[in-house]
């Protein structure tokens, strides 16, 4: 009878990097993968351009062999050693030593000894990308493959493509070996400290953190976090993250019981009393002065971008933001009116914009934006690119309005905003309009469905247009409820 053979767990360099976040996902990981939630559209795109930004840099290395992989990892282990016989750059060799596991992006034979490059889909590089390089530098040298420098090759967002891609002027490279030997010594304490994790017969406890959070949030958040109210929990107080976890390890998880005591900001008091007594906040003073300033006609400007790794447009950077639709609403002498535009995709959307926006804006009347440090450095950008509109926007910024600004400077506050500032929850705490259940509900997802249908060729007519619709849809309710918001501040303050 065929008992079979249990199947190896490895510390793989992404389980590595769970382990350090929470002890409890690299478990997950390695014991009940089912427990995750399957990836959300935004990391599989986050993915998606990693990997083409990884296929790009090969191309800095002619003549390279690529090892397949994702199979088993001591096969994936003995074809990759086979591979580096041939002498040349080798992608995607993945080599394992005890139970660690881990693959080098592209790994050069050099004289005996190895040149291990790590591609990193980013123009600034962290720490966390020398732990990476120390990680695998550590486990090669184990494995009998002995690294003689190590790259990180990343992004230059200060490259300009002017027609076809340079790959060698668009990455840069930095030579971190010094780094990654000097973290050896971190990276074995982790590798002691995660193996046994891996093998524990139950998921580890581990207290909620800091950890849990950043971008992207743990995955298990929802789960470890479900003893926390849904609503006014700790966490609403602005500025307050360190102060909420101190407060949730003293068994406080709602506003309403923090004590009198514990000190807290004046806008922190704001919200305790808005949450406490379900009212909003409103300095009618500081409000009525901001509404002055708004002057006629008032145009309400919304811009959607996307900001691709790999520049797509002549004249733009990678991670460059690329308006390719606005929206407007113009009002002025008790009239509205709602105008927009939606790039086909074809070709750089910038100028046609700017062109529309010249006509459109004059040059009087107060424009106004959510958040407008983005509009501006929109504009801006695209005049760099297209600097004969230079003269037509002089007067552009001065003219912008910031409404965000009342709700950052807590002039007013909603308990209904749940602690963020953001429009996608002030404007239903104050209109009862929401963003919920719409196709496109976000920027960033406005931007992904963007890149993804209308700059591929392949995506056929019909799909376009459900996109374009659902586009159109979304950024009209930014600046439709921008107008509203601003309505209901002005008959609150009378
Ligand atoms: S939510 Fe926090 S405690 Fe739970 S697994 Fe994630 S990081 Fe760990």
């Amino acid at each position: 009878m065929n008992q079979g053979r249990e199947k190896k767990t490895f510390l793989s360099k992404t389980r590595f990097f769970s382990g350090i976040r929470c002890p409890r996902l690299l478990w997950a990981k390695c014991n009940s993968p089912e427990l995750l939630p399957p990836l959300d559209a935004a990391s599989k795109f986050q993915m998606e351009e990693g990997k083409a930004v990884g296929k790009l840099a090969q191309r800095l290395f002619p003549g390279g062999i690529e090892v397949e992989s994702g199979k088993d990892p001591e096969r994936h282990h003995r074809e990759s050693v086979e591979a580096l016989q041939s002498g040349r750059p080798v992608f995607e060799a993945g080599f394992v030593f005890e139970q660690l596991y881990s693959v080098a992006d592209i790994i050069v034979p050099c004289r005996g000894q190895y040149d291990l490059y790590e591609v990193k889909c980013v123009s600034n590089i962290r720490d966390e990308h020398l732990i990476d390089v120390s990680f695998q530098k550590y486990l090669y040298e184990r494995a009998g493959i002995p690294v003689r420098k190590v790259f990180l090759v990343y992004l230059d967002n200060q490259y300009v493509r002017n027609g076809r891609l340079e790959p060698e002027k668009l990455f840069k490279l930095l030579d971190v070996t010094e780094a990654a030997a000097g973290l050896r010594e971190v990276v074995e304490g982790w590798i002691r400290k995660l193996v046994p994790i891996m093998h524990l017969s139950e998921m580890p406890e581990v207290a909620i953190g800091e950890h849990c959070l950043g971008d992207p949030a743990c995955p298990f958040k929802q789960g470890c976090w479900s003893f926390l109210p849904e609503r006014d929990s700790v966490f609403v107080f602005s500025r307050g993250q360190k102060k909420a976890l101190s407060l949730i390890e003293q068994g406080i998880y709602h506003v309403r019981d923090v004590p009198e005591n514990f000190q807290l900001t004046t806008n922190q008091f704001i919200q305790k009393q808005c949450h406490c007594n379900c009212i909003p906040y409103i300095d009618k003073s500081s409000i009525r002065s901001f509404l002055k300033r708004l002057a006629e006609p008032i145009y309400y400007l919304d811009f959607e971008t996307f900001n691709p790794a790999i520049p797509v447009y002549d004249n733009t950077r990678p991670f460059q933001q690329v308006p390719f639709q606005y929206s407007l609403q113009i009002i002025g002498s008790g009239e509205r009116v709602q105008r927009g535009f939606i790039a086909q995709g074809d070709t750089d959307p910038r100028r046609e914009i700017l062109v529309r926006l010249k006509r459109l804006l004059g040059r009087e009347g107060s424009i106004v934006a959510y958040n407008a440090s983005f509009e501006k450095r929109t504009v801006r950008q695209a005049l760099e690119a297209y600097p004969e509109f230079e003269a037509d926007f002089s007067g552009f910024e001065a003219r912008v309005i910031d409404l965000y600004e009342p709700f950052r400077k807590f002039h007013y506050y909603h308990p209904d905003q749940q602690g963020s500032g953001s429009m996608k929850y002030v404007l239903p705490a104050l209109t009862g309009q929401s963003y919920q259940g719409m196709e496109i509900a976000s920027g960033s997802q406005a931007s992904r469905e963007y890149y993804l249908t209308c700059l591929n060729p392949e995506v056929d007519e019909t799909e376009k247009k459900r996109v374009l619709a659902a586009l159109e849809t979304y950024c009209h309710l930014d600046t439709r409820g921008m107008v509203d918001i601003v309505e209901v501040l002005r008959k609150q303050v009378g």
